[in-house]
């Protein structure tokens, strides 16, 4: 508590010149208001599944070091695209998911920035280390909002909404024990059984309505289940959150905690404690605050806090494939998360 009021204090006297409407605020971490009809909201702003696959298309050509792969279809028949960067199968190897549920699509926009940082020298000697694979848009048919089941009262603006679930109404983030779904089926057959991967960070959007200190997160952090998971593999989760942690924490906008609590039960269908279960993967939930489309006015975050949270996604990647590439994730110490308080809800 006293190094964010430091921190509040210093930005503002940094920011007295003009700048006030950036300062942050004893309320939030980021510099975005609250939705509740506050503000517009505008699906146009993000990246539809086809200027998506634009991109992905153009980088390829791009970057010698990237191959764009198809590893399913959606319910919808959308091809399903991972990024792969693999230039030693022996080395150690990282799975990023991002939008799992189609109204988390912050993950995407980062996920993009990321793809596009590795094509520059801003990330030189990192893929010579680490192998990384990238599925930028997990629930294609849900960001689109192309499903088979009506989507009112839902807040954003524009020409789509995004939801949640996928198009035959199943949440893909309790699939992965019955894998009913092809989207589920794709990954689990074209990648998790085809690749030898040791780390993943799933990454999701939560309510806007959590904090830490009485100030609401940037996000949450969630291993797998030390019950449900091999120690050497748990010990790798824990590693893999102090990484992410101690990459986040510290930047002005960084306030992260223990997602721990509401919704954290035990289910193998949940891809942080299925794929640590099932494939001995040091798994990562990473919850950042607010959805971009909901029914439900709390879940959604307005959009000003756009740019903050999709650079939060950006340094996780980031600093997740730096400290795999060095090594320096093995010696991380991982005590942090014995302090690190769990979230609570809070009515905003
Ligand atoms: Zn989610």
């Amino acid at each position: 508590m006293k190094k964010q009021l430091a921190t509040i204090a210093l930005s503002g006297t940094i920011l007295a010149g003009g700048m006030m409407a950036d300062m942050p605020t004893a309320q939030a971490a980021g510099n975005g208001p609250d939705y509740q009809g506050h503000e517009t909201i505008n699906t146009s702003i993000l990246h539809t599944y086809t200027e998506m696959v634009d991109f992905l298309e153009t980088q390829e050509k791009k970057q010698a070091n990237m191959e764009l792969e198809v590893i399913g279809e959606t319910v919808k028949g959308r091809d399903m695209h991972m990024v792969k960067y693999m230039q030693n199968p022996d080395n150690p190897t990282i799975l990023y998911i991002a939008q799992q549920h189609g109204d988390e699509a912050l993950t995407t926009e980062g996920s993009l920035e990321f793809i596009k940082q590795l094509g520059t020298g801003k990330t030189k000697g990192i893929l010579e280390n680490v192998n990384l694979l990238i599925i930028p848009m997990y629930n294609a048919d849900g960001a689109m909002g192309d499903v088979n089941y009506e989507l009112e009262d839902y807040a954003a603006k524009g020409d789509r909404h995004l939801t949640r679930l996928n198009a035959n109404e199943v949440d893909l983030n309790r699939d992965h024990d019955a894998k009913t779904q092809p989207e589920t089926q794709g990954l689990h057959e074209n990648v998790l059984q085809k690749y030898d991967i040791d780390y993943m960070i799933d990454l999701h959007h939560q309510g806007a309505q959590w904090i830490k200190d009485d100030k609401y997160v940037s996000g949450a952090i969630f291993p797998s289940h030390p019950d449900h998971t091999a120690p050497d593999v748990f010990h790798g989760s824990q590693q893999l959150g102090a990484v992410v942690y101690d990459a986040i924490e510290p930047k002005g906008w960084g306030h992260l905690a223990n997602y721990a609590g509401k919704g954290s039960a035990y289910d193998n269908g949940i891809s942080v404690y299925g794929l640590a279960h099932d494939y001995d993967i040091s798994t990562l939930l990473f919850e950042m605050r607010g959805t971009q489309d909901n029914a439900n006015d709390f879940e959604v975050l307005g959009q000003k806090s756009n740019g903050y949270l999709t650079k939060q996604a950006v340094v996780a990647m980031d600093a997740a494939a730096r400290a795999i590439a060095d090594a320096s994730i093995q010696d991380k110490d991982v005590s942090f998360w014995d302090d690190l308080p769990v979230q609570e809800e809070s009515p905003y």
